[in-house]
Formats: C-alpha cells, structure tokens, sequence
C-alpha cells in the first residue's frame, strides 16, 4: 500500500498579505539581463491556450523558443474546442464583481482545496486577459452600446463570463496564434507540428532537453534547451469517454512523473452536468453542451416516478408533462443558485435523481434541459444569438432542435428539450508546481490544464481557460526568469550528452516492446476496458471497497495490455497505432494514480466523492482536520505503489468553511 509522509514543500509564496503577494513577487525578482536573454533557449511543449501564449509571449521577451505540438497546427489544439467563455472580474455589469469576488468563488467552488496565494494571484491577472485578447481582435460578444457582453456561469452570482457565441476557446486560440505567428515570423519561435514529446531529459538533476517522436517520419529526435515547459493538456481521456478531443493525452505529464515530477490531487477529476448523454458502446467521444445553456435552461425530471417510466419505454414526451409535474430539483435544493450551482454539485444532483429511477431517456440516465421558459420570455432569436451553433450541435447529434415548439397546455408553449447527463470533462489534478509554476525537477515547468494548481477539488465554469492563459500570457513569463537568470551563463546543452542518449534508447526500446508483443487485442479495445473500469470504480461515486477492486482490475488490465496488445505496422512512419498505445500505457500509470489518491482521502470535497463520506442531504462532507492538503505523489518505480506527500495548505484570506449553494 501506499506510504505516506508530510512535507512543507517549497511553494516560494512570498511573505505578505495575499492581495500583495505577487505585486511583491514581481518587485523582487531577479530577471534576467536582457542582453542574455538571446541565448536562452526556452522549450514550450503545446499550443493550447496555455502553450501558446506562453510561447508567444517569452518570444516576444526575447528568448529563443522551439514549441511543440501534436497536430498538423497549432490551432487544432483542443484548447479550440472551449465554447462557453472565460471569466475576468471586470464588473462590467456593475453587479458587485471584484477581484476578492472573482478569488473568493473560484476558492469555495473549489471547496477549499486550492493554493490560496495562487488564487488571487489567478483573479488579479483575470482582467489583463481581457484586454491583451482585445488587443488582438478577439470578438468577443458585445452590448448593444458596443461594450463587451457578460453571461453567469456556476458558482457565482454575479455575470463575469466574456464569450464569443459558443466558440470562445477557438477564438482565443487564434488569437493567441495570431501573436505566436508574429514571433515564428521574428524568428524567436521555431515550431515543430506533428511532434509528440516521449520524455524528458535531465542532466545533473535540472531539466536540459526533451526526446520528441517525429510523428510523420517516426523518428525519435533530441532537443536540448535551458528549460522546459509542458503545456500538454489534462488526463480525462483516461475514462476513454470524455468530452476531450481524442489526441487528448497525459504521455508527456506522466513520463515528467516518472523522472520525479509529483503529481499533485490526480483524483480531482470534474464530471461536468451537461453533456449528450452515453448512446451506445460503439462511442468512442462524448459532446458537451456547454454550461452557459444552463443561463437560459431549466434542468428538470418529473415528479412522478410513473411518468418517468413512461419517458423510458418511449410512451411519453417531455414536452406532454405539464409544468406542475415537473421538478425542478436544482432551483428546490438550491434556491440561491437554482441552475447555476457548480458542476460537482449539479452532476451529483442529476445522478442522485436517476439512481432514485427518475431518469428521462431509454437508459434512464438522462435529465432534462429545457429553454421554453426563456424562449416564451425572450423569444427564440435572443436565444439562438446565445447558443445557435449550439443548438444546431445538438440537432446535428440527436436530431431533435431545441428550439422547436412542440405542445401547448393551458396556453403555455413547450419546446423540445435537450437530454443531458454527467460526463468526464477535466481533471483539477496534475503535475505538481511551486507559486513560480515550476515542478519538483528544477528547470520543468507545467502551465494550463497538465498542472494542478488553482482548481482545488473543482473548477468552476469558465476559469479553464482564465487559468491557462493567466499562466501564459502573465505568470509564466515572469517567474521563469528567476529559474532562469541563473541559467544565463551556462553554454548551451548538447545533445550528444549520455542522458539523451539513454533517453533516447529508453523510448525506442519502449516503442519495440509495443510492438513486439503481437497479441490479438487493438488499443482501443483495451482503452474502452480501462474507462468502463474507471467510470464504474474510480467515477462519480466512490468507495474505499470499489476503488481497491478498481486498482486490482487495472492491474490485471495492465497484464493483459503488455502480453496480448496488438500494434500493426512498425517503428518507421506514420503509425497512429503506436502513437495511441503509449498513451493507453500512461493512462494506465494516470489512472492507478487517481484511485490511490481517492483511496488515500477518506473525504468527499469537490469532484471527489466518497460515498462513505456524505451529509444527510447527500451532500460532500469534507474533513479539514485530517486532509486539508495537497496530495502529491511520488513515483516508485513500475512495480512499486507511488508514496504520497502532503503539502499542508494555508489560508490567510478566506474563513474555510462548508460550501454552501443554498442561500
Ligand atoms: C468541450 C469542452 C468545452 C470547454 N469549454 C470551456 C469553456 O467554455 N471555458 C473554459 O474556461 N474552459 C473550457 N474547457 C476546458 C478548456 O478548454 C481546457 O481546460 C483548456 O483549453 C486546456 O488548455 P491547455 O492549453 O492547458 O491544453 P490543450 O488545449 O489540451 O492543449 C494541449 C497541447 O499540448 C500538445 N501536446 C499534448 N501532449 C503532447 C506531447 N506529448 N508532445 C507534444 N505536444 C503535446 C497538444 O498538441 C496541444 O497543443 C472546455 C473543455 C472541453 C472539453
């Protein structure tokens, strides 16, 4: 079993009140003389919101940039599959936001899990997102007088959240391109698409380089740099079926595990509440419907258990149940948040209600989301200027429009609603770092969704991306030079070190073993045996019993994937085969990891839920007394189970105390 052991880990939070710990930070760094800054070299592993931006801004400060990244473009990271928007503290509604506002939410939606100083460092910056995504044209929604729109997102009660359409993330994302083009143009960027890093290198215990697989070519190629910063993404393709692109991976996180890098709360994983629910085993992807629709949309089951029978068989419709049988169980529970309460909290809710046998579709595991509310108060135009290609997604996967008027009781219209249900959409966990962003491997540094950092156990709505590009655009930046303003002196690295030749050794020896096994089952295969594994122990309701059988049948999993894996094909090439049996190997590592860190927390906080750990009302019981800390993982080696380090939290700003969505 996993031994345990408690550590004050470095953070190198600065002394000082929280509100003026960065502005502390940034006075007192040392940064790096600008006259050396030309013969740093800086790699940047992805171009998601968090790579990208922090690629384009250390070109743009002058160091010499080679970023990464799977796809044949930057912009296909899967950062450009964010729709609903970004959160920033403007309070340009005038609604009472501020950044202690914007800190606060982001602290108890998170139930009181997160860094603090990392918070408010998060919200400080939020507002300068906005203005640098201006300044590059992003379109974001507007007023009607011309000034920037706001919509609500969960957790908060005041309308902070910029968009565009449904299609934020993608507009952003260019964004950010726009600016990385510009220092691919100066020459401060050089990018290398197609390109998967396989690990990384590290002499005299600092990180110097990385091995990355030409994914056309199939050729393993040595980079060396003063630094190295991994911007890769989140592990919730570990479940198979998420709502992540399928390149989504954690390879290059995990194997920075494997040389040392802790990985910090892997078992915080969000379920978010409203996505298309399960259709079918031949799935292989599941859609989310973004969060914003639950502005506008009313989530709702019946009452009677009778006619939720009746919906299963396929007797009865939604729209045929007055509005006196319905029960709309978020605005009953939750009266001060209704439909907006966070994404742990509405997925338990929707479960809660489908266990109890009030499931809406042929599965029963479905609930209803519904505009004819709105539609009757605002009209159908307003809400296809909201979430047009949103609703047309949704008719596209379903064929049922949301909008379409469907009955008419007692002289009020129902539209068609759209069936929703939980599903696995980001993980809060991740590579552990300091307040500089930096691991435990000097030199290594993690951004955006593959660290763990300001999340807590749950991330409220649109801070995904306030986080990744805060990280980018104005944390990173910064807290690399101090890392770096001793590294200016050094001659660049070679590549013909012995370290990267051992790493290079290591992967193609690893990349033989794949495909030499010979055995009779695809990845995929595999891959959808693990998420079945990992829904039903490691999911949205845990037991210690479940998650010791769950670790039992990973390993016996794990066995079967390295002697009975089929790979076709070879090392040369382009091998996409291959490419996904690495990653099935790290999701293994990634999700043992998450059921040792749920078995280890004898709580529920956030998107942890142990069943054993619940208040009467069925609520998340937490225990500050004995796990109010960070959990991070330590790697044995491949046959030993991981120890756990505990970095004991500390709040000076906020009063920890029971989440309360209620009133
Ligand atoms: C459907 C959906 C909707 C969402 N909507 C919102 C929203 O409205 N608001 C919000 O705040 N958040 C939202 N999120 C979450 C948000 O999109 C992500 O958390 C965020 O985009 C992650 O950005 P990132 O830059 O950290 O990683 P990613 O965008 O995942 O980028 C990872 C990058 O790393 C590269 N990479 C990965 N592994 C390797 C490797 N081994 N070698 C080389 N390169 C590698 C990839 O090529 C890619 O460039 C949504 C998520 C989903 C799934």
């Amino acid at each position: 079993m996993a031994t345990e052991q408690v550590k004050k880990i470095n953070s190198k939070i600065p002394e000082g009140p929280v509100a003026e710990k960065w502005t502390n930070y940034k006075a007192h760094q040392r940064l790096v003389n600008p006259k050396n800054k030309l013969k740093l070299d800086v790699i940047v592993v992805g171009t998601g919101l968090a790579g990208a931006s922090a690629a384009a801004s250390l070109g743009e400060m002058g160091f010499n940039v080679l970023n990464f990244c799977i796809q044949d473009s930057p912009r296909r990271a899967h950062s450009i599959a964010a729709q609903g928007g970004i959160n920033a503290a403007k309070n340009y509604q005038n609604d009472g936001d501020s950044v202690y506002r914007l800190f606060y939410d982001t602290v108890k939606g998170g139930d009181y899990r997160a860094r603090e100083a990392n918070v408010y460092r998060l919200a400080e910056v939020s507002n300068n997102i906005i203005d640098q995504c201006v300044a590059q044209g992003v379109p974001f929604a507007r007023e009607y007088g011309g000034m920037l729109a706001n919509r609500s997102f969960g957790g908060a009660q005041v309308s902070r959240t910029f968009y565009a359409k449904g299609q934020t993330g993608q507009q952003l994302l260019l964004g950010a391109y726009s600016s990385l083009s510009a220092q691919v143009q100066a020459g401060k960027v050089k990018l290398f698409t197609r390109y998967e890093m396989e690990d990384v290198v590290i002499v005299d215990g600092r990180a110097r380089g990385i091995i990355a697989k030409n994914l056309v070519t199939g050729k393993l190629e040595r980079f060396s740099a003063n630094a190295v910063v991994i911007a890769t993404g989140g592990y919730g393709n570990a479940y198979f079926l998420s709502t992540n692109a399928m390149g989504c991976n954690c390879t290059a996180a995990v194997q920075c595990y494997r040389k040392g890098a802790y990985m910090a709360n892997p078992s915080y994983v969000q379920i978010h509440p409203t996505c298309i629910p399960v259709h079918g085993d031949k799935q292989s992807k599941l859609t989310l419907m973004s969060e914003s629709l639950r502005n506008d949309g009313r989530i709702w089951v019946p009452k009677k258990l009778e006619d939720a029978k009746k919906l299963q068989e396929g007797t009865l419709q939604g729209w045929e149940i007055p509005e006196e049988d319905r029960d709309y169980y978020l605005e009953r529970r939750y009266p001060a948040f209704g439909n907006l309460v966070p994404r742990d909290v509405a997925s338990r809710a929707a479960k809660e209600r489908c266990d109890k046998g009030f499931g809406v579709n042929n599965t029963g595991l479905a609930v209803f989301l519904d505009f004819s509310e709105s539609i009757n108060r605002l009209g159908l135009d307003a809400m296809k200027q909201r979430y047009g290609n949103l609703f047309d997604m949704y008719e596209e996967i379903t064929d049922v429009y949301p909008g379409d008027l469907a009955n008419e009781i007692n002289g009020v219209k129902y539209y068609k609603p759209m069936m929703i249900y939980p599903a696995i959409h980001y993980t809060m966990g991740g590579v552990w770092v300091d307040y500089e962003l930096q691991t435990s491997i000097p030199g290594l540094f993690a951004i955006g969704e593959c660290n763990f950092s300001d999340h807590g156990a749950n991330r409220l709505g649109a801070s995904a991306l306030m986080q990744g590009l805060a990280d980018g655009y104005f944390v990173l930046p910064y807290t690399i030079q101090n890392y770096l303003a001793d590294q200016a002196i050094w001659p660049r690295i070679s590549t013909d070190l012995p370290e990267f030749a051992e790493a290079e050794k290591a992967v193609d020896a690893e990349l033989s073993r794949l495909l030499n096994i010979k055995g009779k089952r695809s990845v995929d295969s595999i891959h959808k045996e693990l998420g079945h594994i990992m829904w039903e122990y490691v999911g949205m309701g845990r037991t210690a019993e479940g998650l010791k059988t769950g670790i039992q049948k990973m390993k016996e999993l794990q066995k079967e994937f390295d002697t009975n894996l089929f790979v076709p094909g070879s090392k040369e090439g382009l091998n996409v085969e291959l490419d996904k049996a690495i990653h099935l190997r790290d999701f293994f590592t990634m999700g043992e990891l998450v059921a040792h860190d749920a078995l280890s927390r004898n709580e529920s906080c956030g998107g942890h839920f142990r069943e054993e750990y619940q208040t009467e009302e069925g609520e998340a019981k937490r225990d500050d007394a004995n796990y109010f800390y960070v959990g991070c993982w330590e790697y044995q080696g491949a046959d030993k189970d991981p120890e756990l380090i505990k970095e004991p939290l500390e709040y000076e700003a906020i009063k920890v105390q029971t989440r309360n969505y209620k009133n």
